[in-house]
């Protein structure tokens, strides 16, 4: 994949710092039950009302106009990537969302035990739920008695109730493969197949796989079958600090998060501690080390997927009340968003703009006071895709050189 603008990019060694600070699923709509606020709106932010009189407002769309967006390809967007273009698969995120590092050498999968009766057939796909412990100790003695396949490693880690993630770890294995899951109960396991050339040996060893899971699991009804979707490689990208020159960092509690910055290259820094505050400490320590620092707030989504709609106001309140601990290093740009909308009253992930706010010298001003989703409308940013951002942050810390002459 190319992209062709980033030879605008300039190596500037006296560049400036950019920050990029994420409120999961910040955008939102106004909810009856609130006065007809949005969260943003309800909320107390002296700090962020600041920033948005100096700075200026404009709206980004995640993924494409009246798209709902996962968050990963809503951060591929935030990190200047077309989440269109380039696909994550759904084994690929979900290891990186417990915290497994990834390479070229591995392919994963959402995992999840079943239940088969005596004739081969799945009776259940969800094994009764099992709980989490009991998934712990299952995926231990698959993972004691597995074995390796053509050369190839099996890791088995476990996640919530019955689901786990498998990753294969070897040379020769590439993605373009069937699930091995039939989908709906009553029907028996589908073996995998390559559905694109050069994802036999997967195939192969995944099936062998498959069924020495099931001898080593034949006693353990009801999670006595293995059920994988999504098989996927790791995408090859241009990564991040090389596109864009920066030394980068990305700061996150979550797993899955810290996994999306290093799958595109950032370094994870670490965080003593689990609140925003932490978050925005390791920011102070590691201000001389770095370029570009991607910083991640999640309980505004948590909030938002809840439909909680006060918690969601506590959570923009609680980064307001703590922010000058950031800004007391206040990067020349500073960009305030979110990767999608998570609307209180939809309790879900939405296609809704989501309100942007960028503080820098040069950002063209406007007569916004507060950052929300209908003072945004009015910003002088405008209306835009977030792959585009990252172009602007760039601009705006003078790291993006002329086109023609
Ligand atoms: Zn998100």
């Amino acid at each position: 994949m190319r992209y062709p603008e980033d030879e605008l990019v300039v190596k500037a060694p006296e560049g400036e710092k950019i920050v990029l600070l994420i409120f999961d699923g910040l955008g939102d709509i106004p909810h009856p039950d609130f006065g007809g606020k949005t969260p943003l709106e309800a909320a107390k932010t002296p700090n962020l009302d600041a920033l948005a009189r100096d700075g200026a407002l404009g709206r980004i769309i995640p993924v494409a106009i009246g798209i709902t967006p996962g968050s990963g390809p809503a951060h591929l967007g935030l990190f200047g990537y077309d989440p269109l273009e380039l696909e994550i698969g759904r084994g690929v995120l979900e290891a990186l969302g417990i915290g497994v590092a990834l390479n070229a050498q591995s392919l994963s999968a959402r995992a999840n035990f079943a239940t088969m009766d005596a004739k081969g057939i799945i009776t259940d796909r969800r094994a009764g739920r099992i709980a989490t412990e009991k998934t712990i100790g299952i995926c231990k003695k698959l993972q004691e008695n597995i074995g390796t396949f053509e050369g190839v490693k099996v890791e088995i880690h476990p996640a919530k109730e019955h689901r786990f993630v498998v990753v294969f770890r070897g040379e020769g294995l590439a993605d373009g493969l069937s699930d091995a899951d039939p989908h709906r109960e009553g029907s028996p396991l589908p073996e995998v197949r390559a559905t694109k050339a050069g994802a036999e040996k997967a195939a192969r060893v995944i099936n062998a796989f498959l069924k020495k899971g099931q001898e080593i699991l034949k006693n353990d009804s009801p999670a006595n079958a293995i059920l994988l979707r999504g098989l996927a490689t790791p995408p090859t990208i241009p990564l991040f600090p090389e596109r864009f020159k920066v030394k980068s960092g990305a700061i996150a509690i979550y797993p899955m998060y810290k996994g999306l910055a290093r799958l595109v290259g950032m370094d994870i820094l670490k965080v003593n501690g689990e609140h925003y505050e932490d978050e925005f400490k390791t920011y102070i320590e590691n201000y001389d080390k770095y370029d570009y620092f991607f910083i991640h707030i999640k309980g505004t989504d948590s909030a938002g997927e809840d439909g909680d709609f006060a918690r969601k106001v506590k959570v923009i309140e609680e980064v307001d009340r703590i922010l000058p601990i950031l800004t007391a290093k206040m990067p020349a740009v500073l960009a305030v968003t979110g990767d999608h909308s998570t609307p209180a009253l939809l309790k879900s992930h939405s296609w809704h703009p989501v309100p942007l706010l960028i503080c820098s010298k040069c950002v063209s001003r406007d007569s916004t006071k507060r950052l929300t989703e209908l003072e945004a409308v009015n910003g002088t940013l405008g209306m835009f895709p977030s792959r585009d951002l990252m172009k602007i942050l760039l601009s705006n810390a003078k790291r993006m050189d002329k086109y023609g002459a």
